[in-house]
């Protein structure tokens, strides 16, 4: 058994735990966006691999037996090509993929399909808006110059194409108190994320619900249907290493 981990996420690292703890063969992949990426217990390949056919090839050559696919809801290209490569190669394919956040009560959402319509959704008058939905789609609210956007960032930005913009530097996972205090101190008014679920990212939408500012919630890109589990203890069942939890 050789295992291609997919990784990018606080779940593709507790995978990562999981697998090097059992001491199965396994590497992990980055596709080399942050200048310093978390360490793993594993060996680390970083980049692309050239689309699905390049990931076909390097299954082949690595002599990989199964994929996991732990990456990011919001990195679909890279998923739909673990789909591809793994058809094309028959080499068996899961998706640790957490469940989407859903609304509860005293949350005040708006759910939009795309990046661009919740730069869209945002109103006409000048406001502060917290806009957590990483680097690298931030041009798509370039547009909507009149705001003020506080951005969370891994890395120092080198150019941003927003002419009001505060960042701050941290990596998650986030918690409660932390986000409120940002928030306040911020004077935000609106939140704008993606739908990523887990635990690692939520604190953002909770504080806004203590705070009864309204979010503009972007919903998942589609992927092909695939196997899936939601914690990295199913992907060890569906390895054969632990309770078979049903993926
Ligand atoms: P994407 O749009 O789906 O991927 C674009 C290309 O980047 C892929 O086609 C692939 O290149 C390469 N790539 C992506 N993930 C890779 C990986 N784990 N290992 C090797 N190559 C990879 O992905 P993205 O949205 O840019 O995200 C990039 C990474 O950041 C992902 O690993 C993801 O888990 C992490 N991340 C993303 C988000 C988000 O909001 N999108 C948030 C947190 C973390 P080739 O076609 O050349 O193979």
């Amino acid at each position: 058994m050789r295992i291609l981990l997919l990784g990018g996420t606080t779940e593709a690292s507790r995978m990562a735990a999981l697998l090097a703890g059992e001491g199965l063969e396994a590497v992990f992949s980055y596709a080399g966006r942050t200048a310093t990426p978390i360490a793993q217990p594993l060996p680390v390949r970083m980049g692309g691999f050239g689309g699905a056919e390049g990931l076909a090839d390097y299954l082949r050559q690595e002599g990989i037996s199964h994929v996991v696919d732990a990456t990011h809801p919001f990195a679909a290209q890279m998923s739909r090509n673990a789909v591809e490569a793994c058809a094309l190669t028959g080499i068996p394919l899961v998706a640790l993929e957490r469940a989407p956040w859903v609304p509860g009560k005293g949350d005040r959402w708006t759910r939009v399909g795309t990046i661009a319509a919740a730069a869209e959704a945002l109103p006409e008058a000048e406001a502060r808006v917290f806009l957590a939905i990483g680097r690298m789609h931030l041009e798509a609210f370039a547009g909507r110059p009149q705001h003020h956007y506080l951005l969370r960032l891994v890395d120092p930005p080198e150019a941003l194409p927003l002419p009001r913009a505060e960042v701050v530097i941290a990596r998650g996972p986030f918690d409660l108190d932390g986000d409120l205090s940002l928030m306040r101190e911020q004077e935000t008014e609106i939140v704008v994320a993606k739908n990523a679920g887990g635990e690692g990212a939520r604190a953002k939408l909770d504080a806004a619900r203590m705070l009864g500012l309204p979010v503009i919630l972007i919903d998942r890109p589609a992927i092909p249907d695939r196997p899936r589990a939601e914690t990295p203890e199913a992907v060890m069942g569906w390895l054969g290493h632990g309770a078979d939890l049903g993926v």
